[in-house]
């Protein structure tokens, strides 16, 4: 390794970049860069960002602006500063961005990570790049994995890459055209990366992807696997215990992967499943390729499968030409289905993109106005389940310190955050809790059995993932990872 130089990674957006971050700075650590948790110290800063929502490409320019500072600051004390730009807002803005952010020393396309050692040391000599082209090879050949030191680090539950890119081109969406078109990893290099995940301790894997049940993967005979397959896999795996998979698309739920909801103890009964509008005229707009009634008939074939499944989405409000009588018809389906949460957001035009051409663009105020009554609806759904907990006793994968002195923090099935007071040697383990509480986005309680055993979700007890729960009609807050968050009535867009 050569010398010691301090980076600093900064990732907007959704769980897709925080992979591609850990991945990022997994190949920057042969080249001598040991991560910091501030900005100020580095010497080199990666920011990893999102194009999905104007708001969230706008946070990048005024970061940028903060940046600038910091490399006069940094300059004025005789040191060198690197600034990159990453991920979704490189890839469509490429140039633009160095002509709009002069700190910019370097841009990177979310398809070319494992060139970052050569772009650095070429911007280290004073060179300004941009790399955005779609390269031919694969990344995930040439990212570096990351140490077993690193993975322990990062805790007891990870993100794995399965999938990128989309080709379902929802009318409102720049995803195709800033990650391109859908590919899958090949099962192998997925399983490979998998076990040595499990080696370094990891309990609980998340498979993710623009469009992960869309995955069709060159399987170990030769033939593609579905993500039915690739989870049946990963489920018999030493180590994990749990897996979960996100963000799906309702038409790619086939029935094997149904099924594993069924017959996949390691399967955890928590989904999120977008549907974006309950209004057949607007999902047609959208080109969803779904109406509300085939996305019900993928929920009754899921909670058929598995009762307690606990089910979040996302929404987006005023899209171009939506009327009140296309709104009522979000709020009866998010009242029809139960959700255990949802995020939802204003419709915001994305250059490109056929939403941001159509007429009968709605007004801020009516966005802000319809955003405000969904998420009373949701909030409703989601406080039922939170209360309909209580008294349960859920099995809880042990993460890490809570905010409170003696307080440790975990996850159950539903990915709901749970809090109790326990030790910490008890973090990377899954134990019984009784739930004797609920906050807006949290249980607590407290072991339900002493500590001389600990350890839940060994085969026989993961067949009932609820730890005795009785299944609920619709089961409680779980959501994509993060929780179902919220998007601010005022904004524009998270
Ligand atoms: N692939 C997933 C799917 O099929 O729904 C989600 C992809 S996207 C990264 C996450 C969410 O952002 C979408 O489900 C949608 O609700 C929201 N979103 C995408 N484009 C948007 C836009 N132009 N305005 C508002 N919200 C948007
Ligand atoms: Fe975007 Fe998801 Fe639609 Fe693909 S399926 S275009 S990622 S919203």
């Amino acid at each position: 390794m050569k010398g010691a130089r301090k980076l600093y990674v900064k990732s907007f957006g959704c769980q897709m970049n925080v992979y591609d971050s850990q991945r990022m700075a997994d190949t920057l650590a042969p080249e001598g860069y040991v991560e910091t948790a501030t900005a100020e110290d580095a010497d080199l800063i990666v920011l990893n960002t999102c194009h999905i929502r104007e708001k969230a490409a706008e946070k990048v320019y005024s970061e940028l602006g903060r940046l600038r500072r910091l490399k006069e600051a940094a300059a004025a004390d005789g040191r060198s500063l690197l600034v990159a730009v990453a991920g979704c807002v490189a890839q469509a803005e490429g140039d633009e961005i160095v002509r709009r952010a002069p700190a910019v020393d370097l841009v990177v396309g979310s398809q070319n990570y494992h060139r970052l050692p050569d772009l650095v040391a070429h911007a280290a000599r004073g060179g300004r790049v941009v790399d955005t082209d779609f390269a031919l090879d694969d990344k995930f050949d040439h990212l570096a994995a990351p140490s077993r030191a690193a993975t322990r680090a990062r805790g007891v539950t990870a993100f794995v890459t399965v999938q990128e890119g989309c080709d379902k081109f929802c009318a409102f969406c720049v995803v195709p055209y800033t990650r391109g078109a859908e590919s899958s990893r090949p099962a192998e290099k997925i399983v490979t990366e998998v076990e040595r995940l499990a080696d370094a301790g990891v309990r609980e894997v998340t498979l993710i992807g623009q469009n992960v049940n869309a995955y069709h993967g060159v399987g170990a005979n030769g033939r593609p696997w579905r993500l039915a397959r690739l989870l049946e896999r990963l489920a018999g795996m030493p180590g994990i215990e749990r897996l979960r998979y996100t963000t799906s698309h309702p038409l790619d739920m086939d029935d094997d992967l149904v099924a594993a909801h069924r017959d996949l103890p390691a399967l955890m009964p928590q989904l999120h499943l977008p549907v974006q509008s309950g209004s057949d005229r607007v999902l047609a707009a959208m080109n969803r390729r779904h109406s509300r009634a085939d996305y019900l008939d993928v929920v009754a074939r899921l909670r058929e499968a598995r009762p307690d499944l606990a089910l979040t989405s996302d929404f987006i409000v005023g899209f171009p030409g939506e009327t009140e009588n296309d709104f009522a018809a979000t709020l009866t389906l998010v009242e029809e289905v139960g959700y255990a949460g949802a995020f939802s957001f204003k419709y915001s035009p994305r250059p490109g993109t056929p939403g941001a051409d159509m007429s009968r663009q709605l007004q801020e105020a009516e966005k802000s106005d319809r955003l405000r009554r969904l998420q009373r609806v949701i909030d409703q759904e989601q406080a039922k389940f939170s209360r309909a907990c209580v008294g349960r006793t859920l099995s809880v994968l042990f993460e890490r310190p809570g905010r409170h002195r003696g307080q440790i923090v975990g996850r159950s099935p539903y990915l709901q955050p749970v809090q109790i007071q326990a030790p910490p040697s008890l973090i990377g383990e899954i134990a019984d809790v009784t739930i004797t509480e609920v906050a807006s986005n949290s249980l607590f309680g407290a072991l339900a059995s002493p500590l001389s055993s600990p350890c839940k979700g060994e085969v026989g007890e993961r067949g009932e993932p609820g730890g005795g729960l009785t299944p609920p009609r619709t089961a409680v807050g779980g959501s994509t990872l993060p929780l179902p968050g919220r998007e601010k009535i005022a904004g524009a867009g998270a």
